[in-house]
């Protein structure tokens, strides 16, 4: 079976798990070959073999720490020249966006990003992605070269099948051009103990209804209580009520968990481009035609208006467009109260 080259990422606590979620999808394109950099445990060997890697591949040296991106674009090349896998799996995100653009102009390669879906049809890689602050689903076959796709976390459900991979080291002869540009100081990021917010199962959003900083208090006690991480709008990030890498929406974060919460959230079209594929959304606003209740699953605050839709997702057909843009994903609208 052709192998499909994910891109796994080790975090302190183990695999990542956006990264077993495109082991998962790679399963339903061949056989997953994973690559690595750094030191896996042998936790996280176990790890990606219980999540169906065949292969592992590391990549230990000292380069892909010691400079940005490229030698790790040069690593996925190199690995990619051997296997020649059906496609190339990261996930989305600035790094896995650089790794994996820079990879596919070397690879000569079609690239698709921030897909949330990944599938074969009649032997060509087709990737989805949500588009149009997630009004429409496009589907696109990549025609050119080994595949390159990142794919958003959340997209899928992390599902186990188990394998006992092999593991092999993998010794990259890099570039000149790939040590440009040298990484003088690494300091960490204060933890908040929270997940991070584009890998979060829940996530709890405080916009401008939250009335100040200290309102946001609120937000991350509901945030805490839930185990989920605290997103905010650009309204109160610019304000200084949260930090800008809380940011989600169209010039921030892209988020999919499982359950959003959007407090005091008008719901502008640049904050649903980043949270519309939530798979349940759940919008508290004293205005009652805040735009947020137009994809809402469950509605806090005033009673909705006199003559508001009944309960129950739609799915509205397209008008007057053609070609791969279907609207599979569902308008939400009108639904109950809590
Ligand atoms: C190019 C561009 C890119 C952008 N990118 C982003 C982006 O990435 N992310 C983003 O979020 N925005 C982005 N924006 C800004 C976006 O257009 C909105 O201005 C912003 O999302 C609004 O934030 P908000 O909902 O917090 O504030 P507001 O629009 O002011 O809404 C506040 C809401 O709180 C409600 N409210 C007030 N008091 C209460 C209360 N006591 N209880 C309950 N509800 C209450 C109000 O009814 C209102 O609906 C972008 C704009 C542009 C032009």
């Amino acid at each position: 079976m052709t192998a499909v080259l994910v891109l796994a990422d080790l975090t302190p606590s183990g695999v990542r798990k956006a990264s077993l979620e495109l082991l998962t999808i790679a399963r339903g394109l061949g056989e997953p070959a994973a690559l690595v950099f750094g030191s896996p445990s042998e936790a996280d060997i176990a790890t990606l073999g219980e999540y169906g890697a065949q292969s592992v591949y590391v990549v230990s040296s000292p380069e892909v720490d010691q400079y940005l991106s490229l030698p790790k674009a040069e690593a996925v090349v190199d690995l990619a020249g051997r296997l020649q896998p059906a496609a190339i799996l990261v996930t989305s995100g600035p790094e896995g966006k650089d790794i994996a653009a820079r990879a596919a102009v070397r690879l000569g390669s079609g690239i698709v990003t921030d897909a949330i879906g990944v599938s074969l049809d009649g032997g060509r890689v087709t990737a989805t992605q949500s588009v149009v602050a997630g009004q429409f689903h496009a589907t696109t076959a990549i025609t050119k070269g080994i595949p390159v796709v990142t794919v958003r976390p959340n997209a899928v459900s992390a599902e186990p099948a188990p394998a006992s991979p092999t593991v092999e080291s993998l010794e990259v002869a890099f570039s000149d051009a790939a040590k440009g540009a040298t990484v003088t100081a690494r300091e960490p990021k204060a933890s908040s103990g929270r997940p991070d917010l584009t890998d979060a199962a829940v996530v709890v959003a405080g916009g401008r209804g939250v009335g100040s900083a200290e309102g946001m208090a609120v937000i991350e006690q509901l945030a805490d209580a839930l185990g989920g991480a605290v997103g905010a709008t650009r309204a109160i990030t610019d304000l200084s009520w949260a930090s800008h890498d809380l940011q989600v929406g169209q010039t921030g974060k892209t988020v999919a968990p499982s359950l959003y919460v959007a407090a005091g959230v008008s719901g502008a079209i640049q904050h649903r481009a980043g949270m519309q594929s939530s798979k349940t959304i759940v919008a508290v606003n004293k205005d009652p035609k805040a735009p947020i209740f137009q994809i809402s699953d469950f509605r806090g605050g005033r009673r909705p208006p006199r003559g508001a839709p009944r309960p129950g997702r739609r799915t509205r057909p397209a008008q007057g467009l053609t070609g791969q843009m279907t609207t599979e994903a569902p308008l939400r609208q009108g639904l109950p109260t809590c």
